[in-house]
């Protein structure tokens, strides 16, 4: 593949702060968006991965009122909570930006010139409102039925089916913060952005891009276009987010929807100045002009708002910024075969499971069983089994196996013949296969590695059994003994370049070794001898294991 100069912009959903992560997400956007990343950033081309917290959602509001504390405390303690699991988990974003004064300024420039342009109407809607507590329900203060798929769902969009209710279409509201406070419907006059205003453009979008993205989410979009297109709020009646600007709506706050992209945009310039990179305007580096790629993580119940709302938000400021390139969705990850739920205990949150077991294998063992095209299920137990069968100990095997041989140094130029560089030019090729869109696929990176890491053991056994790693007679290896190693390590480095994406600690180990890690097809003729490092090895789940067991499983803490 070409080199590509363009900055690829990656972007994972917004994380709410109303909590810190728990595996369920780490394995979703995150880590993906992590390891897409880290993919560009070693093939050599220029990459910024950011995130930053979703402070006005409603979801802070109501869990505040749960937990009987502030919703600016909550997001204070959630934002250090969730950059504290982030670090920890390896994923690479430099942290996650303050929600402060350049952000709210950075927000209202991007709605106030939406406005002024004339992009958004006056709409009277019925909105539920729980007559006891006196406040009006959307998205995370109201529960019900979903009107087109009747699951159980918050207002906003629904989980299950991810088809948006706005206003008062989902069925059977209640205050989600107490049940029995009665719900009657009260007008209201918002601002809004109609949707159905930009359907050419749409239309033509995904007829451009929709090979790019995974069925299910494809099927969504399909389903969505389908039908009448929804008008967006951009206001609504509520007391928690950022004011709104606008004469028409006195006393309104703006949808915490609307923020998502001028979020980024700030995200993404904030970023770039921890490196001192970035442009003096904040939407700078998203205009059209500097022709970003932007790479959107999320999961499948976002498709309508990154998918739908945020493509609309773009679209409605003409052609000032670039659109993005592809959305990469993924699946619910489970435990048990449920869904995480924070209000059930029924969860593991990353900062546990990474306080026991090593990051490599957290971020192997969820590479491997990521959600991408259907739900999948998290297991402590297979976690331990699965990681130490397939990599752990096949990763050590060949560690010990394929140093450098007696009497070569580290560093020191080993030959390679023809046929050890199409092989590790094959391996590269195979990986980068699973890392470029559309065909992104963590698990199939990860299956990537199994499979090279068992084939490279095998070869390492041959090549000792042969004896060929024997030094010579003086003490160092003849030519012709060293070539055959070369070969090997040159394939080994394809596998440790290939698997650093997601290893990135046995990755940044063998690099300050001195292995060269690059993702490129061209192989050398020469390979600097290195040692692979070791991965760290795994207590058994059920704590019997080999000496170091651990003081509580992840799955011990679960409430099922
Ligand atoms: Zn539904």
């Amino acid at each position: 593949m070409p080199a590509d100069p363009r900055r690829t912009i990656v972007v994972a959903a917004t994380p709410t702060s109303n909590g810190d992560l728990h595996v369920g997400h780490l394995a979703g956007p995150y880590l993906a968006g992590d390891v897409y990343a880290r993919y560009l950033s070693v093939s050599g081309r220029p990459v910024t991965y950011t995130t930053c917290t979703d402070d006005s959602q409603s979801y802070v509001l109501s869990t505040a009122r749960r937990r009987g504390v502030t919703p600016e405390s909550l997001c204070a303690t959630s934002a250090t909570a969730i950059g504290k699991s982030l670090e920890a988990m390896g994923i690479s974003v430099v942290g996650l930006p303050p929600i402060d004064g350049r952000y709210r300024d950075t927000v209202l420039e991007f709605v106030t010139a939406l406005h002024a342009a004339g992009r958004f109407r006056l709409r009277t809607v019925r909105l539920p409102f729980a007559t006891r507590a006196g406040i009006f329900l959307y998205d995370g203060l109201v529960s019900g039925t979903c009107p087109i798929c009747l699951a159980g769902s918050s207002g906003g969009v629904c989980e299950a089916c991810g088809h948006p209710n706005n206003f008062d279409e989902l069925l059977d509201p209640r205050y989600s913060l107490d049940p029995t406070d009665p719900v009657a419907y009260r007008e209201q006059t918002l601002l809004v952005l109609p949707m159905e205003d930009y359907r050419d453009r749409l239309t033509a979008y995904y007829k451009e891009r929709e090979r790019l993205w995974r069925p299910h989410a494809a099927q969504l979009i399909r389903e969505l276009l389908a039908g009448p297109l929804p008008d967006v709020p951009v206001t609504v009646p509520g007391t928690w987010g950022i004011p709104a600007p606008f004469p028409q709506t006195p006393g309104q706050v703006l949808y915490p929807w609307i923020e998502a992209m001028p979020a980024c945009m700030y995200s993404t310039w904030w970023s770039l100045a921890q490196s001192r990179e970035a442009a003096a305007a904040t939407d700078a580096h998203w205009r059209a002009g500097e022709e970003p790629r932007l790479v959107y993580f999320h999961g499948f119940d976002n498709v309508y708002h990154w998918g739908l709302v945020d493509l609309v938000l773009l679209m409605a400021h003409g052609d000032r910024y670039a659109l993005p390139v592809s959305n990469v969705c993924n699946e619910f990850y489970e435990l048990a075969g449920e869904k995480f739920s924070t209000s059930r205990n029924h969860l593991i949150w990353g900062r546990d499971l990474l306080g026991t077991v090593p990051r490599d294998l957290v971020r192997f063992y969820l590479a491997l069983t990521a959600p991408e095209f259907q739900r999948t299920s998290f297991s402590s137990a297979a976690l331990h089994g699965v990681t130490t069968a397939l990599l752990v100990e096949p990763w050590n095997r060949l560690a010990a196996l394929a140093g450098p041989p007696p009497g070569v140094e580290a560093g020191q130029a080993l030959p390679t013949t023809q046929a050890g560089r199409r092989r590790a030019a094959t391996i590269v090729e195979r990986f980068r296969v699973c890392y470029e869109l559309p065909t992104y696929s963590l698990s199939r990176a990860a299956e990537t590695i199994v499979g090279q890491l068992g084939r490279l053991c095998e070869a390492a056994e041959r090549l000792a059994a042969t004896g060929q790693r024997r030094p010579a007679r003086d003490g160092r290896p003849a030519r012709d003994v060293t070539a055959p190693v070369g070969d090997l390590l040159l394939e080994v480095r394809a596998l440790l370049a290939g698997a650093a994406p997601i290893l990135v600690d046995v990755a940044d180990r063998a690099t300050s070794a001195g292995a060269e890690l690059r993702m490129t097809g061209e192989q050398p003729s020469t390979v600097a001898a290195f040692e692979l490092p070791e991965l760290p090895t795994l207590p058994a789940a059920d704590g019997s294991g080999n000496g170091r067991a651990p003081a509580a499983t992840p799955a011990a803490s679960v409430h099922i």
